[in-house]
């Protein structure tokens, strides 16, 4: 076994003993305790990604509360709706907080010079690499945790998300304080504090992402149905360890 290999056999076995723990004692804990775990663990380093979704909303209603100053981003690819653009903009000055804008290197019009008209539609993968998970990436090379508002009933691929979890990829725990809740318990926290939201809920949008890439859903299907609708896909790669466009079919 080399160095290299004996490092990452020790950091892969020293952070499963440690989630072990974490999450034995977070499992049942409500997002407050998991959120000022998260800033006494992790300081300014942990940090609140959101898509302006309706988890997104109670999260940030949380921190606001809390008092906690941890940074809140967004990936803004350019390609969101403006009623999430709105959103952004009330929620700021609701919650008094400042949401940074995280963007890809590579310009709408770069893209296009570069990979020919409408990406998403060719070769979505490669376009939810350049626009999310290399801006990501670069993003998170200086933090320590990540918080998130996945929720295990959002979609079979997310069911057996866990509190805390080791984010391989970018090097950082990542932390799912709503793990544990599910759609009614969302917009029962979202009516009780009176929080705004993206009126494209209302429309039959559960998830909702960039504006090419998302519809609505059928009664019945799953929150994440309505997102790359009749594609296999079912994720943008933030959320999928090692995603590599390169190795998935750009048939999907
Ligand atoms: S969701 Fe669609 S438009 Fe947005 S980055 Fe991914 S492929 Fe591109």
């Amino acid at each position: 076994m080399s160095n290299r290999q004996r490092n990452e056999w020790i950091t892969a076995h020293t952070e499963q003993k440690d989630l072990s723990v974490l999450n034995s004692e977070f499992e049942h804990a409500s997002p407050d305790v998991i959120l000022k775990w998260s800033y006494e663990e992790f300081g300014t380093r942990v940090v609140m990604g959101t898509g302006f979704g309706s988890s997104g909303v109670v999260l940030m209603h949380y921190l606001s509360e809390l008092g906690l100053p941890v940074q809140v981003f967004t990936l803004d690819t350019g390609l969101l709706f403006d009623q999430t653009y709105k959103l952004w903009k009330t929620l700021e000055r609701k919650l008094r907080l400042k949401v940074e804008r995280v963007s890809p290197i590579l310009t709408l019009s770069g893209q296009k010079n570069r990979f020919g008209e409408n990406l998403w539609q060719i070769e979505p993968d490669k376009c939810c690499h350049i626009r999310k998970v290399l801006p990501l990436k670069k993003y998170l090379s200086n933090k320590k945790g990540w918080i998130t508002g996945l929720r295990r009933s959002q979609s079979e691929y997310r069911e057996s998300i866990r509190k805390i979890e080791w984010d391989a990829t970018n090097q950082v725990y990542k932390i799912n304080p709503l793990a544990d809740w599910d759609q009614e318990e969302i917009w029962w926290y979202i009516n009780k504090h009176d929080l705004p939201y993206n009126p494209l809920h209302d429309e039959g949008f559960p998830s909702i992402g960039c504006f090419p890439c998302t519809s609505p859903v059928e009664e019945g299907e799953d929150e994440r149905a309505g997102r790359w609708k009749n594609l296999q896909k079912t994720e943008c790669g933030i959320h999928v360890p090692d995603f590599n466009p390169a190795k998935r079919s750009s048939a999907e």
